[in-house]
């Protein structure tokens, strides 16, 4: 048997045939019940949906201020941004980059990337530099779960210095919402695109990408 067609059970280690990823259903383990996959085509649509929509959110998020800032008797609202910069100029600059890189740049990172993969890949299409995406996103992704955390610590850090106060507007909401969205988004799994990448190869009458770990990901495009 090929033992690209295995899996193992992600909860209790039961070595399974992996079930062809354009199947019906929900595909469960035999031992302990657990989903091994989802049925991919109509999920893949709502999770790219849903991560257009929680990138739209995380724009409005970051484009809204959303605390305010007293300095020398003069008060204005700056964004998460703005905040970042204040705290690295109060010489708080781990502070900021931590928080910089856990509530902008890995969700921005992770919520790109997933776009860049899910819209050609649905089309159809293997999009370039595949591997090396799907990498980044497994690599951000322990990090961008924290985001949540790390904005509470901004907000305690600065109102523990009294510098600003949190303002309830639209980037507050857009923050809840965004939090809602990404922890359903965090929750596809993206090695389902490597299978249907692998897929989309064999039909076309390639070998799997899998089977050339080192070789760079081919363009998958119609005969001349
Ligand atoms: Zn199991």
């Amino acid at each position: 048997m090929n033992r690209l067609n295995l899996i193992a059970c992600h909860e209790c280690d039961a070595l399974l045939r992996k079930p062809h990823h354009s199947a019906q259903g929900n595909a469960r383990c035999p031992r302990c019940g657990a989903i091994l996959f989802r049925s991919s085509a109509a999920h893949l649509d709502s999770i790219a949906a849903l991560t257009l929509a929680a990138l739209i959110t995380f724009l409005i998020a970051q484009a809204f201020p959303i605390v305010e800032l007293e300095l020398n008797g003069v008060t204005s609202q700056t964004t998460l941004m703005g905040s970042l910069v204040a705290l690295w100029n109060e010489d708080m600059q781990l502070v900021a980059v931590v928080v910089f890189c856990s509530t902008i740049l890995f969700p921005l990172v992770e919520l790109v990337a997933l776009l860049y993969l899910l819209m050609p890949v649905r089309a159809g299409v293997v999009p370039p530099a595949f591997n090396l995406v799907l990498r980044a996103i497994q690599f951000v992704r322990p990090w961008g779960m924290i985001e949540v955390l790390m904005l509470g610590i901004l907000v305690t850090i600065v109102k523990m210095t009294s510098l600003a106060r949190v303002i309830p507007n639209a980037a507050l909401f857009a923050f809840g919402g965004l939090t809602l969205m990404l922890a359903v988004v965090v929750m596809f799994d993206p090695r389902v695109l490597w299978d249907i990448a692998d897929a989309l190869a064999v039909r076309r009458g390639g070998s799997p990408a899998r089977a050339s770990p080192g070789a760079p990901p081919r363009r998958h495009s119609p005969r001349n």
